[in-house]
């Protein structure tokens, strides 16, 4: 078989991608290690910036985003029993983000790639990458015994942390930087009615808290945890409990509870890989950058990459000009770096680590105190957090 562009990965990175080139006459194909079924039922992001919104609109796969989706226009920072909210409107000129799950935007993606009629290949084993430092690189992948080589002029690599693609590198032409946080985040989801109509991001001695929400009906609560934790330990009761606690009191009053219908661990991590491009791959996504979701950006990073990557490829088949895929590591590093910088110190400042204390308390409280005083530190805060330009 032979394609312009082999995708690696049916997360929304690859999905997206793909959608983009096929919307421009370029023909990809993705493959994914696991089932279609499988990639539907992963819980993960859910708060979309205005260019991932953007982006969306522009491959043509929008409209339920734009009627089920909930714009929010602010979020609410809790600290030492009170909270205080960051008016994202107002502070960036009248930008929104948009809460619009995952799962469901990559639903979206993929029944459009199906009405299109476009190739993805679920299920494919041993996926290997080759001969992308030269003229003709190649992929192939096992199914049902048989293995199968397709041919192409790119490859993208959009497979994730784990994928095959950033493993395929040579190990001196790659450099890695990372952080691995000593704690994790219990998340559920549960049919229950958010406790605020926004976000709440809560800083407590007990450790870090968000109440967050898929829709109207539907909550997605964190509670930070340890490492040693696994989810049997922690029963609903215990769940709501905990996040009880770490709410102001006029928060744990109106939280409405019941049975978690999802419950899972994740470890949070800054990790960035430099550079994104070698030859005729470029790694996308979660492949080159993890940040942890305190800053909401693991899966806006994965769009603004796609948006600098196609461009480049449009580039590349239209205008016969190489500039874009040539400048494309560069441009989206320096964007990922600031938004790694920025979950980062998200992080740093919501968390209780091992060595915080009550010195380290005070410390967060007093910076967070400062950012509802200073409207040029919550200015900061919201440009960042409604997602810098492309
Ligand atoms: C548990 C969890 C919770 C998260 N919560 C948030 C959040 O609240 N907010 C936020 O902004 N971000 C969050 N993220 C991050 C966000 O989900 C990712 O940034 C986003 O999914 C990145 O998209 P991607 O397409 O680059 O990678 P992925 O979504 O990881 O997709 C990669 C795809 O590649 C496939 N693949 C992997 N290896 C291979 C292989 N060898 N061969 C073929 N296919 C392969 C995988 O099956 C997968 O479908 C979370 C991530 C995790 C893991």
């Amino acid at each position: 078989m032979r394609t312009q562009v082999v995708i690696i990965g049916s997360g929304p990175s690859g999905l997206l991608l793909g959608q983009l080139l096929g919307k421009a006459g370029i023909d990809t194909v993705i493959l994914d290690r696991v089932s279609n079924a499988h990639i539907l039922s992963r819980v993960r992001a859910g708060v979309l910036e205005e260019g991932t919104v953007g982006l969306l609109d522009k491959a043509g796969v929008g409209a339920r985003m734009h009627r089920e989706g909930l714009l929010h226009e602010g979020f609410s920072l809790a600290f030492d029993g009170r909270d205080h909210r960051i008016d994202l409107f107002d502070l960036t000129g009248g930008k929104r983000v948009m809460v619009y799950g995952q799962t469901e935007l990559t639903l979206d993606l993929i029944e459009q790639r199906e009405r299109d009629g476009r190739v993805t290949i679920y299920d494919a084993g041993n996926v290997a990458l080759a001969g992308f430092d030269g003229p003709n690189p190649y992929v192939t992948y096992e199914k049902d015994g048989v293995t199968y080589r397709i041919d192409c002029d790119f490859i993208a690599g959009c497979d994730g942390f784990h994928g095959a693609s950033r493993k395929a590198v040579p190990e001196g032409a790659i450099k890695t930087f990372e952080r691995v946080y000593p704690f994790g985040w219990l998340g559920i989801l549960a049919e229950v009615p958010p406790v605020n109509h926004e976000l709440i991001y809560a800083n407590h001695p007990r450790g870090f808290a968000l109440c967050s929400m898929r829709s109207p009906t539907r909550s997605r609560y964190y509670v930070q945890c340890s490492l040693d934790d696994t989810v049997d330990m922690w029963s609903d009761d215990r769940f709501w409990d905990e996040l009880r606690r770490r709410l102001p009191a006029h928060h744990a009053e109106a939280l409405t509870t019941g049975p978690s219908f999802e419950k899972s661990i994740a470890p949070l991590r800054s990790f960035v890989a430099e550079p994104m491009r070698f030859g005729r791959l470029f790694l996308v996504g979660d492949a080159a950058h993890i940040v942890p979701p305190t800053g909401a950006k693991g899966l806006n990073l994965a769009a603004s990459d796609v948006h600098y990557l196609f461009e480049g490829l449009l580039q590349h088949y239209q205008e016969r000009s190489n500039a874009g895929i040539d400048h494309y590591s560069d441009t989206a590093l320096r964007r990922v770096w600031k938004a790694v910088r920025f979950s980062w110190s998200m992080t740093t400042l919501l968390h209780r680590f091992p060595d915080t204390g009550d010195f380290g308390q005070k410390i967060q409280e007093a910076e967070l105190d400062y950012l509802t005083q200073s409207r040029s530190a919550s200015t900061a805060m919201a440009e960042n957090y409604i997602g810098l330009p492309y």
